[in-house]
């Protein structure tokens, strides 16, 4: 008789796919893609995507049978098995880890899920089966119930079926760590006070502010706002109508003339209001769409560089449009924190429901609520708007792909794996449907650059600004002069305080820049120099002044500041360094009657952080926004007149060789941020080496030097773009374990790669989480095969563990780890 099997992904690490035996109704029923429950191990049941279903019996054990199959339709399709197997083998990783990856938790029941009651509405019980009821019922007197709870309660093996029903009868979920739903943003509105309702009231307060002629404008401004558009007027519109400063408007408020008031406005549910034309290209833009297109007829992929605010997203715009009319899906990628309600706002009015988000802040419900929408080509999911992960969701007819700050580090995922990259990523998607793929930067990365000058990209510029905005003017100050000459205050120079000042005074809003790298506070004793450690990691605690804690950053340890110094007693601490926090206090010391806000990790950590901050910048409540990187990435305030980058010189020592790189790339998107109107923008950057060639790069613009002065350093040194990458990182909590095993694997590995094997090396902090690390890093030139370089690499890794004293050894690959 015919035997039926098939092979499976099981979401854990497992070097190879797992064969199950089936009876021939089940291979009847079953297609790659659909999810069935099967047992492991002991006692673990876990959920598996099917990948092949077959007649060949495994040689090296005995086929189990499946315990349950869970769908009636493939929920994975043929095209994303395809691009998994892609991350796996590029990657150096396993289908389970791809697998983990691409699918939100509510599809992955296993022993270990923990499932909880829905706190929303209780449910109509009637329509639960007993089994069901029981489950349910359990879940009234226990907050929740792992998979082998359920077992036992129902006394029966194959329960995830049960606990799949109960999901979709909305009667419990899967509990996840993080659970954030996104935020409806508070939107503030500005109305006349109740007493001056009548005409003769409005009359005789007119009169009372004939000495007052600017603040009577504002309020004859928002009578007439009001009258014309029947709607509530905003705090931000009501300025931008009467050209009146934010304190003209606050001191009518403040006199109780004015009135301020919030309205609730969801950002993510469209509400269906009637969508906006797009909007008519200039001819810049017309020309770079027709150029675009042009590429496309030649080439896959294409690098739009277009400069801030040239408007690039006008364009995606177009080109998606035409997309939609030929009745195909569009994934629009976006580094996490770029993904903006700004942006999402933007695409809906034209897009209306089409434009379906997806993102981390999303819990797996409505994460799931996606994927089906994009599974059945839904209305709802023509155009995803997403960031990194959502190259795994199921489309089946892409017709393009757009990639915007495609030069984005946060595209690659670092840990766990599948350390993928989500650009390098969505380009073999877009093969896999024959689709297209627009790359888009003001600042591109160098390998796109180099792409696209190699001919394996095409190439579009946008060098306008709209609406001929002129670029942000752009001043180097030298501290270490200003510091000789007694012209600094804390860390503000003369020339900062003075822009501030004229900024502040006309009415204009400011962004201090800080980076966030190397720059934490740490905490030090003025008598013997000793610094608090990390007791777990090698590294410095930084000091919050805000909590009046030590933390490290690598493992989340913290303790409360001391108050004496841990080795000599010595009560002076100096709590000096330059984070944000202390920016923050020395601007709050400077311009004391002027709003100052901080953003960072710490001030947006909470739920909605972030959103909470970028709205009262726009609605102008804040004056001064002090932040870090996260202010760089597609904001547009158009308030924001100055700039200023507190020092240059962290950004452009960091040990890394794409540190020049990404300097210039953040400097002029934070630049980019300032002057986004008619009136001219001002950067000044504060540096102790103004003569720099990034720094001469940033303030005159200039891509190509910068470009062609990299890729000159990258030849010399063979670095990416010019030869590949690959690093390995070997992990163990005893040092001398790693010790051996790093030098047998590096030796191994130049048996092969001679010259091109570099390490091991200790990273600059060698212990994290009492783990000890080494690295060893591969430089692959262009020539050589990838293919059989990683080949050679898993026959090493696979003897390395065969050694009885390495096993306990973590071992990491990461391929392209730039
Ligand atoms: P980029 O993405 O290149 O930084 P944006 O697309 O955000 O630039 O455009 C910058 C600003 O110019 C936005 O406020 C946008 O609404 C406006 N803009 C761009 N193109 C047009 C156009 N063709 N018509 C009207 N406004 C435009
Ligand atoms: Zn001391
Ligand atoms: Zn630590």
């Amino acid at each position: 008789m015919k035997q039926y099997y098939i092979d499976v992904i099981i979401p854990i690490p497992l070097k190879k796919l797992f064969t199950y035996s089936i009876t021939a109704s089940e291979a009847d029923f079953l297609k790659p893609g659909m999810r069935v429950a099967v047992p492991f191990g002991k006692s673990k049941i876990y959920t598996s995507i099917v990948y092949e279903i077959h007649n060949n019996a495994p040689v090296a054990y005995d086929a189990k049978d499946i315990h349950q199959i869970l769908d009636e339709t493939p929920i994975v399709n043929a095209k994303q098995l395809e691009l998994w197997q892609w991350i796996a083998n590029y990657y150096m990783c396993t289908m389970g880890d791809v697998m983990r990856a691409a699918l939100p938790s509510g599809f992955i029941l296993e022993s270990e899920t923990v499932i909880t009651k829905r706190s929303i509405a209780p449910i109509d019980e009637s329509i639960l089966e007993d089994d069901e009821f029981l489950i349910y019922e359990a879940l009234h007197h226990q907050s929740s119930l792992k998979v082998h709870d359920v077992v036992n309660i129902l006394d029966k093996k194959n329960v995830l079926p049960v606990i799949k029903r109960l999901i979709e009868k909305e009667a419990i979920s899967v509990e996840e760590e993080v659970y954030e739903k996104y935020k409806p943003k508070l939107v503030r509105y500005v109305k006349l006070h109740n007493e001056y309702a009548s005409n003769e009231a409005l009359q005789v307060l007119l009169d009372d502010l004939s000495r007052a002629p600017k603040q009577r404008d504002v309020v004859l401004t928002l009578f007439s706002l009001s009258a014309k558009t029947k709607k509530p007027v905003k705090v931000a519109e009501l300025a931008h109508e009467s050209q009146a400063s934010n304190s003209i408007i606050k001191a009518l408020i403040d006199k109780g003339i004015l009135e301020a008031y919030f309205i609730q406005k969801d950002r993510v549910e469209y509400l269906g209001e009637n969508t906006e034309t797009t909007k008519h290209l200039n001819s810049y833009q017309e020309q770079a769409l027709a150029e675009v297109k042009t590429a496309f007829k030649s080439h896959s992929v294409t690098l739009l560089h277009g400069v801030t605010s040239s408007g690039k997203t006008e364009v995606y715009v177009k080109l998606i449009e035409d997309v939609l009319s030929q009745g195909k899906q569009v994934l629009y990628l976006l580094p996490e924190i770029a993904l903006t309600a700004q942006l999402i706002t933007r695409l809906q009015n034209y897009f209306g429901e089409q434009v379906a988000i997806f993102h981390s802040k999303y819990s797996t419900n409505e994460r799931v609520e996606v994927w089906n929408n994009v599974l059945n080509n839904s209305n709802k999911a023509q155009i995803v708007l997403g960031a990194r992960s959502s190259i795994f969701l199921p489309f089946n007819d892409l017709g393009l792909i757009i990639v915007d700050e495609e030069h984005e580090q946060s595209f690659k995922q670092f840990d766990p794996a599948p350390r993928y990259h989500a650009r390098d990523t969505s380009i073999v998607l877009a093969n896999i449907h024959k689709a297209k793929a627009l790359l888009g930067s003001a600042t591109p990365s160098l390998e796109s650059y180099f792409n696209a000058q190699q001919n394996k990209y095409g190439f579009v510029e946008l060098m306008y600004r709209y609406n001929n905005v002129l670029m942000p003017d752009i001043e180097l100050v030298d501290i270490n002069e200003k510091q000789k000459k007694k012209r600094m205050k804390g860390h503000f120079s003369d020339r900062l305080i003075e822009e501030m000042t004229e900024t502040l005074k006309e009415g204009h809003q400011i962004i201090l820049f800080q980076n966030r790298r190397g720059f934490s506070p740490i905490v030090e004793c003025k008598t013997c120099g000793h610094a608090p450690q990390c007791t777990n990691c090698d590294v410095s605690l930084t000091y919050h002044q805000y909590r009046q804690q030590l933390r490290c950053h690598y493992c989340g340890y913290h303790a409360v500041m001391i108050k004496t110094c841990e080795a000599c007693g010595s009560p002076e601490i100096d709590s000096k360094g330059f984070g944000t926090e202390q920016i923050e206090e020395e601007v709050k010391a400077l311009f004391t009657e002027y709003k100052v806000a901080r953003m960072d990790l710490d001030t947006t950590r909470g739920k909605y952080g972030y959103e909470k901050i970028i709205t009262a910048l726009e609605q102008q409540d804040i004056d001064i926004l002090v932040g870090t990187q996260m202010l760089t990435k597609g904001l547009d305030f158009r308030n924001v007149k100055l700039v200023g980058i507190m020092n240059a010189d962290n950004m452009l020592n960091f040990p890394d060789f794409r540190a020049h790189e990404r300097s210039f790339q953040l400097m002029l998107q934070v630049s980019g941020r300032a002057g986004r109107t008619q009136e001219r923008g001002k950067v000044l950057i504060q540096t102790y080496n103004p003569h720099h060639n990034i720094l001469q790069q940033v303030s005159t613009n200039n891509y190509i030097d910068m470009f062609q002065e990299q890729m000159n350093d990258r030849y010399n040194f063979k670095y990416p773009p010019v030869y590949k990458q690959i690093k390995i990182t070997l992990k163990h909590k005893d040092y001398n374990r790693v010790e051996t095993a790093s030098n047998w694997y590096a030796k191994s590995l130049r048996q092969v790669f001679r010259g091109f094997v570099l390490g091991p090396e200790a990273p600059p902090i060698a212990r994290i989480r009492n783990q000890f690390h080494k690295n060893i890093l591969i430089k692959i030139p262009k020539q050589q095969s990838l293919a059989k370089t990683k080949e050679a690499i898993i026959k090493i890794n696979n003897s390395f563990l065969n050694v009885k004293d390495f096993r306990s050894v973590k071992v990491i690959l990461n391929v392209d780890n730039f």
